[in-house]
């Protein structure tokens, strides 16, 4: 798990390797959260079990730990009483922890989280009439810098392990209340079967639109989307799951191939020398590229549509005729698509301004009016910075000397 190679950063800033070590646990346990069923049951081998046990003490723990949300072996009543110190032992099942938890007064919640070894990040969760959003980090900070982003501000970035990634839901889950209710001893399979259907949840979508770009972070944000898919894990519908990027052309593919879950795209201009500016990004993979891309997406179609965000910045990308762009470069490449208008979200120091509401609105009815869906996004938990490009946590804010030195430290 442990992976201690450097992270080369891409995007506008100089190449600079940083540490994406984790740091192993003091004691010597391993953490279960994020692992596939068969590393567990890998993991129980090594520690002794034989093939035949193995196999069956990993399927049991695996239901409690996502069917269930246990985070004590000694819930696991139905693994044998002397079986349990012997799994505590060797293991941990592990939360990120939660530095602070803030209430909007638009009923959003966001909860800053800290690692095991101590780097803090953030979740944030949109209650909506008809649906339930999580909005899931995948890294800590972000090392592309769009310009109107908070989060591509923040310096220090590490990837999130897939156990931090599904970590997240697993805690929505705790704070929800949304784990199985009742007496946990003594029910089994049949008994419990009708408590935790997808039915009836607050939780319903996830979108990985917090911090971090999803696709800089592919194996693990894979490998935890998996959990949060799999029919035995937390068993939410990839129709349900968007990954949103800033256009990491060469990784689209395979995130249509192997994860399968709604692609959304910030495309944010039209125009490569706006695009250039405010998504650097996009001086390595161009919108043509990217467009290219988009249509090749594999599972995207009618019924399935790409979503094109497009954040409101007033005299920068909100013209008239930056809306007639934008849908000639939908029908030029056939995309099955919608656009998603951001109002920008300000932070302190923000070198934009929000588009008016009128402009904004003669903006949407263009897009509308040549066929293509462009709702207004309403700004969720602006008050206390949860909106869209507000995350950002206070502790990064380390000097490139300082990096530098982690680095060739690490
Ligand atoms: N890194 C990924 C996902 C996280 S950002 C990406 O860029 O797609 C989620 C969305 O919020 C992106 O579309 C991003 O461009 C947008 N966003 C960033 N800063 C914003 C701001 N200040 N106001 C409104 N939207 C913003
Ligand atoms: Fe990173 Fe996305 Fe923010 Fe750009 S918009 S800096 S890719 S988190």
């Amino acid at each position: 798990m442990v992976d201690t190679d450097l992270m080369p950063i891409p995007g506008l800033v100089d190449p600079l390797p940083v540490a994406r070590a984790i740091t192993p646990r003091a004691d010597g346990r391993i953490d279960l959260i994020g692992l596939p069923k068969a590393a567990i049951r890998d993991l129980f081998e090594e520690a002794g079990l034989d093939a035949k046990q193995a196999k069956l003490r990993s399927r049991q723990v695996f239901h409690w730990l996502y069917h269930r949300g246990v985070t004590e072996f000694e819930a696991m009543t139905d693994i044998a009483k002397t079986m349990r110190p012997w799994l505590a032992e060797r293991f941990v099942i592990g939360r990120p922890e939660v530095v602070e938890a803030q209430h909007s007064v638009d009923g959003t919640r966001k909860w800053l989280l800290r690692t095991a070894d101590g780097h803090d990040f953030e979740m944030v969760f949109i209650p909506d009439a008809d649906r339930g959003t999580l909005c899931v980090s995948s890294q800590v900070g972000c090392t592309l810098n769009c310009t109107f982003c908070h989060t591509g501000t923040m310096k220090l970035v590490r990837n999130l392990t897939p156990g931090e990634i599904v970590g997240q839901v697993m805690l929505a889950r705790d704070a929800l209340g949304e784990w199985p209710k009742g007496s946990l001893a003594g029910l089994d399979d049949a008994e419990d079967a009708g408590h935790y259907t997808a039915d009836g949840r607050l939780l319903t979508n996830i979108v990985m639109m917090g911090m971090g770009e999803p696709l800089y972070n592919f194996d693990n944000v894979r490998d935890a989307l998996r959990l949060v898919m799999d029919g035995d894990g937390l068993a939410l519908s990839k129709r349900r799951i968007t990954l949103s990027t800033s256009g990491v052309v060469p990784m689209m593919a395979r995130a249509g191939e192997e994860i399968g879950v709604n692609l959304a795209v910030s495309l944010h201009a039209v125009t490569k020398e706006v695009r250039d500016e405010i998504v650097p990004i996009n001086r390595k993979y161009g919108i043509e590229e990217l467009l290219e891309a988009c249509a090749a997406y594999p599972g995207a179609s009618n019924a399935r549509r790409i979503t094109f965000e497009y954040v409101m910045l007033k005299d920068k990308n909100d013209s008239d005729a930056d809306a007639r762009e934008l849908i000639r470069l939908i029908k030029q490449y056939k995309l099955p698509a919608k656009v998603n208008l951001i109002p920008f979200n300000p932070w302190p120091g923000a070198p934009y301004e929000c588009s008016t509401p009128e402009r904004i609105r003669r903006f949407s009815e263009i897009v509308f009016e040549a066929g293509v869906s462009a709702p207004i996004r309403t700004p969720r938990g602006r008050d206390i910075d949860a909106a869209c490009g507000q995350l950002k946590t206070a502790a990064e804010r380390k000097s490139r000397a300082q990096m530098d030195r982690e680095a060739a430290q690490a």
